[in-house]
């Protein structure tokens, strides 16, 4: 049977500087930071330790990047996995799995545990007796709600000095269990936000840095003109402006590859292909 296993970056090379739009929590973020660089200050100072922190917010606005740059700026390992890779029928499995997650970030402390998706395996227990004759359905509900007291278990025996943070990311933070966000758990709730104009500027800029941009081109434009566009989403589109750049061989990507880019990503390639056809 395979086993997934928590995906380990010795460091992650991705920082602050890496993300943009989000400052607020970019600075809250910072005490993470400090105290995974010296735990054991914060232990002589009698600071009670950050230790579980949920990032809440909708897809691709760099709740995953955020967890990354928290590692990279520290410097120390980057333990990462999904909620639904908690989730298995099997009895114990899941479980198992957590305890081999704390274990092996205890290990080579101080470090950062981040689980994406986090809901997929703290949904709200329902209580010992469920109404349905589906026994599968027990057993997989019986089974994810021994996960989640495993993941309990696991936050409560975190002591000061330790050095593990666990990190969690949602965009259903309704659907978690109670117990999951009580004191001492997830002792802090940082929201990810989609950026605004001046936010989608500066992750404009930031993902401009990795490509060749002509200096004719005014980024400005696109920050104004693409509201709810998310960072992931913004970072594609100079990904794809690059594309149509190297396809009309272009030394640098131009104002008007940037347009097609956007068409490309709003109505998608197909359709602009035949309307230029
Ligand atoms: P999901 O809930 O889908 O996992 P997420 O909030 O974790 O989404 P990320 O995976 O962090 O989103 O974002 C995907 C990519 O989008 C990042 O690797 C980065 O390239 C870009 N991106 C997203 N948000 C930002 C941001 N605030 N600043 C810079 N780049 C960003």
């Amino acid at each position: 049977q395979s086993k997934p296993q928590a995906r380990v970056d010795g460091s992650t090379g991705v920082t602050f500087s890496d993300v943009a739009g989000i400052e607020e929590a970019v600075e809250e973020l910072q005490e993470l930071v400090r105290y995974l660089k010296n735990p054991e200050l914060f232990d002589k100072l009698g600071i009670k330790a950050p230790h579980g922190v949920l990032l809440e917010g909708p897809p691709g606005c760099g709740k995953t990047l955020v967890a990354k740059a928290i590692a990279g700026e520290a410097g120390v390992p980057f333990y990462q996995m999904a909620g639904s890779e908690f989730v298995e029928v099997l009895v114990g499995v899941g479980s198992a799995r957590i305890r081999d997650l704390f274990k092996r970030a205890k290990v080579n402390r101080p470090s950062v545990i981040f689980i994406d998706e986090i809901d997929a395996l703290a949904t709200r227990r329902q209580g010992a007796f469920t109404d349905s004759k589906d026994q599968l359905y027990n057993a997989a509900t019986q089974e994810r709600e021994t996960t989640l007291n495993q993941l309990l278990i696991e936050l409560d025996g975190f002591d000061t000095g330790k050095g593990v943070i666990f990190l969690g990311a949602t965009n259903r933070k309704d659907l978690l269990d109670p117990a999951l966000l009580r004191p001492g758990r997830f002792d802090r709730k940082i929201k990810i936000s989609a950026p605004n104009a001046k936010g989608r500027l500066e992750i404009l800029k930031v993902h401009a840095r990795k490509v060749k941009l002509s200096k004719s081109v005014d980024l400005s434009t696109y920050a104004q003109n693409l509201p709810g566009w998310t960072g992931a989403r913004l970072a594609q589109l100079l990904q794809e402006a690059a594309l149509v750049a190297v396809r009309k061989a272009h030394k640098a990507i131009l104002q008007s590859d940037l347009d097609e880019a956007v068409d490309r990503l709003t109505v998608g390639p197909r359709r602009v292909a035949m309307e230029l056809g």
